[in-house]
C-alpha cells in the first residue's frame, strides 16, 4: 500500500492488465483515461484542487499528519509481522492498545493545534458567527423554528484531501485473473437484473453502479426505464426545514376536486392486475398498454438470474425450472466466485480500518468546524418501525390508564354479541387502574422470546389479553380505532417536538376483505392520523395459511385482489375512494411481514400452482409472495405515473432469519430491506448489496431479543464495507426503554461497537436516503443536491458528515465497480450480450 496514486507504467507489456489497476481520480469522475495523471498529492504543501486556501493554514498540519501516518504505518508493519499472512487481521484487536494508541494521538494533535494560533483564530471566527449577539437576537425575533439557518458560505468548509489507501501493481484484487473474470461476469449479469427489475418498477437504483454498467450496456441510457428526478429547484443556502402547507392534508376531503374518472375497467389474470380501457373487460383489445410482467418468462428469469451465478450453467428450459431455482440459490457458494467476493470483502473492512486510521482527526476537524450542527440536530429517519408497538411501554401504560379515568363507560368491545365498557372489560379482568404497572403490561421482550416468535407475537397482547391489542392499538374496533389514533399522535408529536427525528411507520392491510383499505384510509383521516415528520408503510403480513383454514379465502388470488384492486380502483377514479387517495399520498410503499425462520413446504418454481389455484391450506413460499407484490407494484406504479401520482416501493422484511434466498428475491425485487442479517453468512450476496448500494435498515436491539445476540450483530462490519446501511428500532414497545427510542438505538450501537461522531451521522444520513421522505424534503434535510454522486452530493453544514467519509465511501466504490467492470470488459463482450435474457423477456419490453 502506498499513499499516493502511482501512474500506470506506459510502456507495460499487459497493458490490458493495466486496467485492472485501481482508478485514478480523473476516471473515478469520469474523466478521459488518457488524460496526463497529476499526483494526488496531499503532503506536504497545499493541494492543486485547494490553493485558494490561505497556504499557512495546511502545511505545518499536513506535514504534521505525514509524520502521524507514517509512524502508524511502521506500526502497522510491525504488528504485521507478528500475524501469518498480511491481510489478516486479529479476531479480537486489544481495544485498550488501540484506545491508547488513539488517544496518544489525539492529544498529540490537539497539542499541535494549540500551536496554530491561525486554525484557531479561524475556528473562534467561525464560532462568532453564529454565537455574536446579533444572530442571538435574530434568532429570538424568528422564533424557534429557524434558529437552524446555514452558515454562509459552504465552500469555507470543503475538505476533500485525505490520506487515501490505493493498491498498485498488476493483479491488484488477489486472485487470478480468470476467477477474477468468472466471479465478475457473474457479478455484472445480476448487477444488470437488478437494473431491470428496478427500472421496470421506477424504483431507484444507485447512480454510480448504473454509470459503470452503462459502460458495458449496447443500450444509451436514454432509453432505461427509470429516469431523472425532476427538478424543483432549492437554494443551497436555503434552511434546514422544509416549508410545509399551513392546512391539513385530511382537512379538505372533497370528492369534488379531484382528479376525474378514467372509466378503466380491472381484471386480476394470473394473479397480476390487468387495466383495460373500457369498463367491459370482455374485450381483449381494449387492454391499456402497460408492463404487465407475466408469470412463466418473469419466473424463469428468476430462476435463471441465479443460474448466472455459476461460470458453468447451462442452458434453461423452461422444464427445469424447479431443479435450477434450487440449483440458482445453491450456486450461491460456487468457490470461485465465493472465495472472490469475501475477499473483496476482507479488503473493503481492511481498507475502511487504514482510511480511518489516517484520516479520523480530519474527519473529526472537518465536523468541529460545521457551526451550530450536531449528532442531535441533524436528521434521521426511523427507516423500519411499526405502527402498532411505536410507543414505549410506559407510555402505552399512561395510556390506558388515563383511558380508563375519562373514558370508562365508553363501549369500547363487543363480547359474544354483548356490548361492554371498558370499565366492564377491566372488571372482568379483575384488574384496577392502580394495578396496572410496566410489569402486568408484559410487552416487552426477554430472555424468553429468542428464537420464540411465537412468544415474541404474544408480547403484543398487553397483560397478555388480545382484547386490550384489540381496543388500544387496533385500527378497526369498536371505537373505530379512537385510542389508537390518539396514541400515534401522541407519538408523533413527541418527533415533532424533537424536530430531527422521524419515522416511517408500518401499517397493516392483511388481504382478508376488500374494504380494508378503505377503513384504514378513513380511520387516518377522520382522526387526522398525520404529520410532517412521519411516512407510512402498509405492511402485509403473510398468512394466507391462517386465512385458508378459517375459510375466510378461497384461494390466493383473492387475497392478491383484496390488497390491490382498491388501490387501482383509487387511482382510477379517485372520488371513489375519497379518502384513500388522500391517504395514499402518504404512504411510501409496501413491506412483507412474518416470521421468516418458519419452514416453506414449497419452492417457488414453473410447477407452482398460478395465484387463482392455490387452494391449499400450506402457505405460499416468502418469494411467492414477494414476487406476486412486485408484479402488481409494477403496473400499479405505471398507472399512477400515467396520473401524474406518486409511485410505491416494495421494502420488505428480508434476511431476518429462515433460508438465505430471501435475500436473493430482496435483491432482485425491491428497492431497500429490513434486517439483512443473513447477509453475513453469504459473501456474494453481501457483495453485491455493496455494489448496488441497497439500503438495509438493522435493528440491533430487536435482533437481540430475538435472532441474534448484540455482539454479533454484523451491522459495524456491513458499516466499515460501505453498504447503506441504517439505524431503526423495529419495536419500541418490545425493546426500548426510553421516549426517544431512535436515539436509544444509537446512542446503544455507539457506545458498544465505539462508532465515532462521523460514524453516527452517516448512518443518519443513510437512514434519510434510503427513505421514502420527498425528493423535495431531502433537499433540505441534506442538501440541494444530495442525489448527486460522491461529495458534490454531501452538504456538511446540514449532514455533519465530512466530505472526506463521502470521498471516501464514493472512490471506493467506483474502485470495486472498475475492478468488476474492466475485467468483463476485456473480454468479448458478445458473451454476455448473447445470453441477453438479461433483458426483461422480450414481452415486457416492447410493450
Ligand atoms: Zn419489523
Amino acid at each position: 500500500m502506498s499513499s499516493g496514486i502511482v501512474p500506470p507504467k506506459s510502456g507495460s507489456p499487459l497493458r490490458k492488465r493495466a486496467s485492472l489497476q485501481a482508478p485514478t481520480t480523473a476516471e473515478i469522475h469520469g474523466g478521459p483515461r488518457t488524460r496526463q495523471l497529476q499526483p494526488a498529492r496531499s503532503l506536504p504543501g497545499p493541494p492543486h484542487c485547494l490553493k485558494h486556501f490561505p497556504v499557512d493554514l495546511r502545511t505545518s498540519m499536513d506535514g504534521k499528519y505525514k509524520e502521524i501516518a507514517e509512524e502508524l504505518f511502521c506500526r502497522s508493519l510491525a504488528d504485521s509481522e507478528m500475524r501469518s499472512a498480511p491481510y489478516e487481521f486479529p479476531e479480537d484487536s486489544p481495544i485498550e492498545q488501540l484506545e491508547e494508541r488513539r488517544q496518544r494521538l489525539e492529544r498529540q494533535i490537539s497539542q499541535d493545534v494549540k500551536l496554530e494560533p491561525d486554525i484557531l483564530l479561524r475556528a473562534k471566527q467561525d464560532f462568532l458567527k453564529i454565537d455574536s449577539a446579533a444572530d442571538l437576537q435574530l434568532f429570538k425575533e424568528q422564533g424557534e423554528d429557524l434558529v437552524d439557518h446555514l452558515p454562509k458560505d459552504r465552500d469555507v468548509l470543503l475538505e476533500r484531501e485525505f490520506q487515501r489507501v490505493t493498491i498498485s501493481g498488476e493483479e491488484t484484487c488477489g486472485v487470478p485473473f480468470t476467477d477474477l473474470l468468472d466471479a465478475a461476469k457473474s457479478v455484472v449479469k445480476a448487477l444488470f437484473i437488478r437494473e431491470k427489475y428496478m427500472g421496470l418498477s421506477f424504483q431507484s437504483f444507485c447512480k454510480t453502479t448504473a454509470r459503470f454498467l452503462q459502460n458495458l450496456s449496447e443500450k444509451p441510457l436514454a432509453l432505461r426505464m427509470y429516469e431523472e428526478i425532476p427538478e424543483t429547484p432549492v437554494a443551497a443556502d436555503a434552511p434546514v426545514h422544509p416549508p410545509f402547507a399551513d392546512q391539513h392534508p385530511y382537512e379538505k376531503c372533497d370528492p369534488e376536486s379531484m382528479p376525474g374518472d378514467l372509466g378503466f375497467g380491472l381484471k386480476m389474470v394470473n394473479g397480476v392486475v390487468h387495466v383495460y380501457t373500457k369498463q367491459d373487460i370482455t374485450d381483449k383489445t381494449t387492454e391499456l398498454d402497460l408492463p404487465y410482467p407475466d408469470f412463466p418468462t418473469s419466473f424463469i428469469h428468476i430462476c435463471k438470474s441465479w443460474a448466472y451465478m455459476t461460470p458453468t450453467s447451462d442452458g434453461i428450459s423452461a422444464k427445469s425450472g424447479h431443479a435450477h431455482i434450487l440449483a440458482g440459490w445453491r450456486m450461491l457458494p460456487i468457490p470461485v466466485i465465493k472465495s472472490f467476493c469475501y475477499r473483496r470483502l476482507q479488503y473493503l473492512s481492511s481498507k475502511f480500518q487504514m482510511h480511518v486510521l489516517l484520516n479520523e482527526m480530519k474527519e473529526l476537524a472537518a465536523q468541529k468546524k460545521v457551526p451550530h450542527r450536531d449528532f442531535y440536530n441533524i436528521r434521521k429517519v426511523d427507516t423500519h418501525i411499526h405502527a402498532s408497538s411505536c410507543m414505549n411501554q410506559k407510555h402505552l401504560l399512561r395510556f390506558i390508564k388515563r383511558a380508563m379515568k375519562k373514558h370508562l363507560e365508553e363501549i369500547v368491545h363487543v363480547e359474544k354479541g354483548k356490548e361492554q365498557t371498558l370499565k366492564e372489560v377491566f372488571e372482568t379482568m379483575n384488574l384496577t387502574a392502580y394495578d396496572l404497572s410496566v410489569d402486568t403490561l408484559d410487552v416487552h421482550a426477554d430472555r424468553n422470546t429468542f428464537h420464540r416468535f411465537d412468544k415474541f407475537n404474544a408480547k403484543y397482547n398487553p397483560i397478555g389479553e388480545s382484547v386490550l391489542r384489540e381496543i388500544f392499538i387496533k385500527t378497526d374496533n369498536q371505537v373505530s380505532g379512537k385510542y389508537f389514533a390518539h396514541i400515534i399522535k401522541e407519538v408523533m408529536f413527541d418527533l415533532e417536538e424533537s424536530k430531527y427525528q422521524n419515522a416511517e411507520l408500518r401499517l397493516s392491510i392483511y388481504g382478508r376483505s376488500r374494504d380494508e383499505w378503505d377503513k384504514l384510509a378513513k380511520w387516518a383521516v377522520r382522526h387526522k392520523v398525520h404529520s410532517n415528520n412521519v411516512r407510512w408503510l402498509v405492511q402485509v403480513p403473510r398468512l394466507f395459511d391462517v386465512y385458508k383454514t378459517k375459510k375466510q379465502l378461497a384461494n390466493f388470488q383473492e387475497m392478491l385482489e383484496n390488497i390491490f384492486l382498491p388501490l387501482f380502483e383509487a387511482t382510477i377514479h379517485p372520488a371513489s375512494h375519497p379518502e384513500l387517495h388522500l391517504f395514499l399520498e402518504h404512504v411510501d410503499g409496501f413491506d412483507s411481514v412474518d416470521d421468516e425462520s418458519k419452514p416453506e413446504h414449497h419452492i417457488f418454481n414453473l410447477d407452482s400452482p398460478l395465484p387463482g389455484n392455490w387452494t391449499e391450506e400450506d402457505n405460499p413460499p416468502y418469494s411467492y409472495y414477494l414476487y406476486y407484490t412486485y408484479a402488481n407494484m409494477v403496473v400499479l406504479n405505471h398507472l399512477r405515473r400515467k396520473r401524474g401520482f406518486h409511485t410505491f416501493v416494495l421494502r420488505p422484511h428480508c434476511g431476518e432469519a429462515g433460508p438465505i434466498h430471501h435475500l436473493v428475491s430482496g435483491f432482485m425485487l425491491s428497492e431497500n430491506i429490513s434486517h439483512g442479517l443473513l447477509l453475513r453468512k453469504a459473501p456474494v450476496l453481501q457483495y453485491l448489496y455493496y455494489l448496488a448500494q441497497i439500503g438495509i435498515a438493522m435493528s440491533p436491539l430487536s435482533n437481540n431479543s430475538l435472532f441474534l445476540s448484540y455482539h454479533r450483530n454484523p451491522l459495524p462490519e456491513y458499516l466499515s464495507r460501505g453498504l447503506v446501511v441504517s439505524l431503526s428500532t423495529d419495536d419500541p414497545l418490545q425493546f426500548h426503554f426510553t421516549k426517544e427510542p431512535l436515539m436509544e438505538e444509537y446512542s446503544i450501537a455507539t457506545q458498544v461497537w465505539k462508532l465515532s461522531s462521523c460514524d453516527m451521522c452517516e448512518l443518519a444520513r443513510n437512514s434519510v436516503l434510503m427513505s421514502g421522505f420527498s425528493h423535495r424534503v431531502k433537499k433540505y434535510w441534506l442538501g440541494p443536491n444530495y442525489w448527486k454522486e460522491g461529495p458534490e452530493g454531501n452538504d456538511i453544514r446540514r449532514t455533519n458528515v465530512p466530505d472526506i467519509r463521502v470521498a471516501y465511501r464514493f472512490e471506493t466504490l467506483c474502485q470495486e465497480l472498475t475492478l468488476i467492470t474492466q475485467a468483463v470488459q476485456t473480454e468479448e463482450l458478445e458473451t454476455i450480450q448473447e445470453e441477453d435474457s438479461l433483458t426483461m423477456s422480450s414481452s415486457l419490453n416492447t410493450r
